[in-house]
């Protein structure tokens, strides 16, 4: 991890700022702007990360401002779910949350203002037209036959739009800029349109028009004093038009400085907030917070911890240039924590019995001392009862084993992990050949699972004793898609993973999980890390998998 350097060309912006306009910028101001309209996913982290996180190194401070500018599409949930993963991510906004709403009077007086200015007009084709008028990248387009209008008409139909004197759809008020620019959004841009019947989830019923994004972004920016606006690649083009509206209004002290970074896309997964809610909306998945979405909640759910996913942003850098990072170095970053952090305990997942013969029949358990995380000894130890019969997974044995099988089958020895070392003497059947029971002898000398004599085993197993064990439900998860990049070709929904959930409900795990608590996360042997969910319809604890051991990150060479 330590030998990849992550980039990050606004630092060396800020810095370039900081010496060069040393008298002006003196203090660094960002600002996360979401749209509450969904949840936040891992995209939404790295533009959280970069923009809290430059602001902390400068001393800055970072707003939070939901952009809720479209009362079609938005909702309060949301905006308290995001909230909500903004805090878990570990950013604070202290005084600064913003709505975009709470500029409503004043976005309408600057853009009388540019009317004023003879730098906006009413305009009355409908929005086919509007495009057809637009013209293409390779041609000009048209001037609106309603761009003559005079000043005071300008002003008189804004303020009958404001009144809801107009139908939907009927009129929008544009920028008037020009239309034979060869950027596309110098052409007249709309700065606002009629929503109607659709109350805000903050203004209510006091406005029927609503401004554009265009239009909005740059005055809220200006208001709050922002001096660097991050945002993605695709607004690279909109930047001359977050110019031109703080250019012509020249009300404020401050122009804040438009700045683009690549947007992150992630192999196996979609990221888009429209395609996520349709994957809710149809049920392909459990909710937002469905352990294998991409958003933040469903990372949490997951098992994800805050420190991975701050992680995998510094790591991934800020760059220029479109990508799409492997989830894998997303899960190497997880398991990189966990490893740290999980208390390793041992839970079999599909429970095989296993007989000790000579084990003693006594009322008294015996208890073996486990420790809790090799990695980290002041999470110190437990104790764990070992039984005369006990579970291991059903593929820690086979009956004919073939060459390379490094686990139990007849005749051989294996560690019990913590315990002891058990030979294989004898495997029950059932009536169609099924293994049901296998038969082993325990030596008492290996207490701990050590020989004295230091003599080699298969290898090692984990094991729960049936008499304490606890019936668990246990969801693996993978990939929610199968292919790399879902978007390559035909609907991305026909691309989901069938697989993605396998929901085990034979597990037993040792009864130190008795109570683990909600989202408590826990290494199972030999499986993968876990976290602890709650929603059980079945009445057992349930674990979802976060991550499974495998590193196809390391594996694939790609860290050293
Ligand atoms: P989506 O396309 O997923 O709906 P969005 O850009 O419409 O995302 P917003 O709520 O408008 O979502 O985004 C808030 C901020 O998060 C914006 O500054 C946006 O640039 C940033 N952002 C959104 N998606 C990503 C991403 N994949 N990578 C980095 N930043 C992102
Ligand atoms: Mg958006």
């Amino acid at each position: 991890m330590e030998t990849l350097k992550p980039s990050n060309f606004i630092r060396d912006i800020i810095n370039h700022d900081i010496k060069v306009e040393e008298s002006s910028l003196s203090r660094v101001e960002t600002r996360f702007p979401p749209e509450p309209n969904g949840h936040l996913h891992i995209g939404h982290a790295k533009s959280i990360c970069l923009n809290f996180g430059l602001a902390a190194e400068y001393n800055g401070v970072c707003h939070l401002r939901f952009d809720d500018t479209n009362p079609t599409k938005e909702e309060a949930e949301y905006v308290e779910a995001i909230k909500r993963d903004v805090k878990w991510l570990g950013f604070d906004w202290g005084q600064h949350l913003y709505y975009t709403s709470d500029y409503f009077d004043k976005l309408y007086k600057c853009a009388v203002e540019l009317i004023k200015k003879g730098k906006a007009f009413v305009c009355h084709l409908s929005p086919d037209e509007i495009r057809q008028y637009r013209g293409t990248l390779t041609h000009p387009g048209q001037n609106s036959p309603y761009r003559e209008r005079s000043v005071e008409e300008n002003l008189e139909l804004f303020e009958g739009m404001r009144r809801g004197e107009f139908d939907e759809g009927s009129c929008v008020l544009r920028a008037m800029i020009d239309m034979s620019s060869p950027n596309l959004n110098m052409r007249d841009p709309v700065l606002y349109r009629i929503i109607k019947n659709t109350p805000h989830h903050r203004t209510g019923a006091n406005w029927c028009i609503y401004p554009s994004y265009d239009y909005s972004h740059p005055i809220s920016d200006a208001l709050e004093g922002i001096t660097h606006s991050i945002c993605t690649l695709e607004f690279e083009d909109h930047r001359p038009l977050y110019d031109w509206i703080l250019n012509e209004l020249s009300l404020f002290d401050s122009h804040p400085k438009q700045i683009e970074f690549a947007r992150l896309n992630l192999t196996y997964t979609v990221m888009s907030k429209r395609k996520l809610l349709e994957l809710v909306t149809g049920n392909f998945v459990a909710g937002w917070d469905d352990p294998r979405m991409p958003t933040i909640s469903g990372l949490r759910r997951r098992g994800y911890t805050h420190e991975a996913i701050r992680k995998f942003c510094e790591v991934i850098g800020v760059a220029k240039a479109n990508s799409i990072v492997d989830i894998a170095l997303l899960e190497h970053c997880l398991r990189e924590d966990l490893n740290q952090r999980a208390a390793r305990v041992m839970a079999v997942l599909n429970p095989l019995r296993l007989v000790i013969d000579n084990y003693p029949e006594g009322l008294l358990t015996e208890e073996l001392d486990a420790e809790n995380n090799p990695e980290d000894s002041s999470m110190g130890s437990r104790k764990i009862p070992f039984g005369k019969v006990i579970y291991i997974e059903q593929d820690d044995f086979c009956e004919q084993p073939p060459k390379g099988y490094f686990r139990l089958a007849p005749g051989c020895e294996v560690r019990l992990k913590h315990a002891y070392y058990v030979r294989c003497v004898d495997v029950i059947k059932d009536n169609d050949g099924r293994v049901m029971e296998v038969h082993c002898t325990y030596d008492p000398e290996t207490k701990g699972g050590w020989s004295k004599d230091g003599r080699k085993v298969m290898g090692t197993l984990h094991w729960v004793s049936v008499e304490h064990a606890i019936p668990a439900e246990v969801r693996m998860y993978s990939h929610l898609f199968i292919k790399p990049n879902p978007e390559d070709e035909g609907d991305f929904k026909s691309n989901l993973n069938p697989d993605s959930l396998i929901t085990l409900t034979s597990a037993m795990i040792e009864p130190s999980l008795a109570n683990a608590a909600a989202n408590s996360r826990y290494q199972f042997l030999r499986h993968g890390y876990f976290c602890v969910d709650t929603d059980s319809a079945l009445n057992m604890p349930v674990f979802n998998r976060t991550v499974s051991l495998k590193d196809s990150w390391l594996k694939g060479g790609k860290a050293k």
